[in-house]
């Protein structure tokens, strides 16, 4: 009975993946809609699948250009484009000079992180450094903005008073705090934000429309800690002054980790909505929040659904076709039709397969990089993670799907810093490729899917060509946030630069 599968010439590739188990009884109800389903067999949605996502130069061209003219556009006034394009009032950046004792606080996702750094200059850089990670309790994700803020000030509290001796401030002069708070927030200072909402399973009562740095400082006091915040930065801008301190050449920071964000040093005067501000150095660094972009991006039916079912449809479009949080749950969504139109994973469709998020991009991460022959490792995470038996070709397909969305993601995170130096280098000629560049590149998702930055660097290098692209390096800097961070409070220090 060729109803099982579309083609002869689909069996031949795929025979062994298509069970024909199902049509040993029509008696059961769902073995009757298995062999109906059957008629679509898996290798159209495969090939489909790679069509939707193709990502070939035009269309990464297309997306670098559309990219540089949103940026524009956003810089111009506020709401102007799809990206907020957020001035971070960051307008010093590192030099490797700085001097003394710093405190670092990174709020950005169920941890929370407290650092202190002793800065010796140009010489000694980094003497010492020590940090501490909590998790935050489920609970106060869902309580006042007055209990979150007492927690973290206590936290903070317990960490300064284990301060050893290697760690040194000059007497009266108050311990100074870097604030990484990755949520978004429109930036009023460099040390004064107002929250705009929540995030990432957060919903806080009392923090929206308030200076999220005015509640750290009032936690403070109420623990009677003398400390002040002297920057409030977004984990991207940390990255990039964390990058910064090491390499002048870093002009731009991307994270690709549970979401994405980017940000770059752009020209005062390239800021027309800023116009008021003045910058000492004529420069700042803009968080773009790029996330949200959504020109020209190659989608498929899995993305349009995925994005229909989610807490924020229509928004956050490029996070949602390049970031963490979501590839493993596209994969998973691909799958399920998979499974439901053929017999890929044998004749019935597990519960856990049909749950949203199960299967994350760890996952299909750790799926790629199977070098067995039969795929063992596949086989045991399909069933381990998704409940569901396979053979060696099901897995095989598995592979290319996840194979699939890891290099539309790369490639699409790729043109996408690709547009953001195309931009600055039209407002300055020989600014970026005129000489050597740093991206500097964070996130857990660029650390540990080598397919993945290994697409995403092939992408820059085919927009650019051979002879540009050697001028640009992207470079991986591990929490790069939290001393960047510190540092950032070091370049806005009430006491002045200490060098
Ligand atoms: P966050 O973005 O939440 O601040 P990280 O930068 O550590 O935290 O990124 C965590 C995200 O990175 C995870 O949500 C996951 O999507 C991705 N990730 C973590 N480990 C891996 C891995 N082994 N392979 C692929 N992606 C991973
Ligand atoms: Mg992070």
């Amino acid at each position: 009975m060729s109803v099982t599968v579309g083609s002869p010439g689909v069996r031949s590739i795929y025979g062994s993946a298509i069970s024909a188990k199902a049509l040993g009884s029509f008696s059961r109800p769902r073995v009757i809609m298995a062999v109906q389903s059957n008629v679509i067999s898996v290798a159209p949605i495969l090939t489909k699948l790679k069509e939707d996502c193709a990502t070939p130069l035009p269309v990464l061209r297309h997306l670098a250009a559309a990219m540089a003219s949103v940026m524009r556009a956003g810089l111009a006034v506020d709401g102007g484009s799809d990206l907020p394009m957020i001035p971070s009032y960051v307008d010093a950046l590192p030099t490797g000079n700085e001097k003394g004792l710093f405190y670092a606080l990174d709020l950005g996702g169920t941890n929370f992180r407290v650092l202190r750094v002793q800065l010796g200059g140009k010489e000694e850089r980094v003497i010492a450094t020590e940090f501490e990670q909590v998790s935050i309790p489920p609970e106060l994700m869902f309580g006042t903005s007055e209990e979150l803020f007492d927690f973290i000030a206590s936290v903070l509290a317990k960490f300064a008073e284990k301060e050893g001796g290697e760690f040194n401030l000059p007497d009266c002069q108050t311990r100074e705090i870097g604030f990484t708070f990755s949520f978004p927030v429109k930036q009023t200072s460099v040390d004064s934000g107002i929250l705009i909402k929540w995030t990432k399973g957060f919903a806080v009562s009392g923090t929206a429309g308030k200076d999220v740095v005015a509640c750290l400082n009032e936690a403070m006091q109420r623990q009677g800690l003398n400390m002040r915040v002297s920057a409030l930065v977004n984990d991207t801008v940390g990255t990039l002054a964390g990058a910064r301190y090491w390499d002048d050449d870093v002009m731009v920071a991307v994270i690709l980790g549970t979401g994405t964000n980017a940000c770059y040093v752009e020209r005062k005067d390239a800021i027309p909505k800023l116009q008021s501000h003045n910058s000492t150095s004529g420069g700042m660094i803009i968080n773009t929040e790029w996330g949200a972009f959504s020109n020209g991006l190659p989608l498929t039916e899995f993305d349009r659904e995925m994005d229909a079912d989610s807490i924020n449809p229509g928004e956050q479009i490029f996070e949602k076709t390049i970031s963490g949080m979501y590839l493993g749950e596209i994969v998973r969504r691909v799958l399920l039709k998979m499974a439901r139109a053929s017999e890929l994973f044998g004749d019935s469709i597990s519960e856990k397969l049909l749950t949203p998020f199960m299967l994350r991009t760890p996952d299909i991460c750790a799926m790629q990089q199977d070098t067995s022959e039969d795929l063992e490792v596949v086989g045991t995470i399909l069933l381990d993670v998704v409940g569901v038996s396979s053979n060696a070709s099901a897995r095989q397909i598995v592979v290319e799907v996840c194979d699939t969305i890891a290099k539309r993601g790369g490639r699409l995170a790729g043109a996408g810093i690709v547009g953001i130096l195309e931009k600055m280098e039209e407002d300055s000629e020989g600014l970026i490729f005129g000489k050597r560049t740093v991206v500097a590149m964070d996130g857990g998702l660029y650390e540990h899917y080598p397919q993945y930055r290994t697409y995403l660097q092939e992408a820059v290098q085919e927009l650019l060509g051979p002879q540009t692209s050697t001028n640009i390096v992207i470079e991986h800097t591990k929490d790069g946030s939290g001393i960047g961070a510190a540092l950032l409070a070091a370049a806005n220090s009430k006491y002045g630069h200490h060098f």
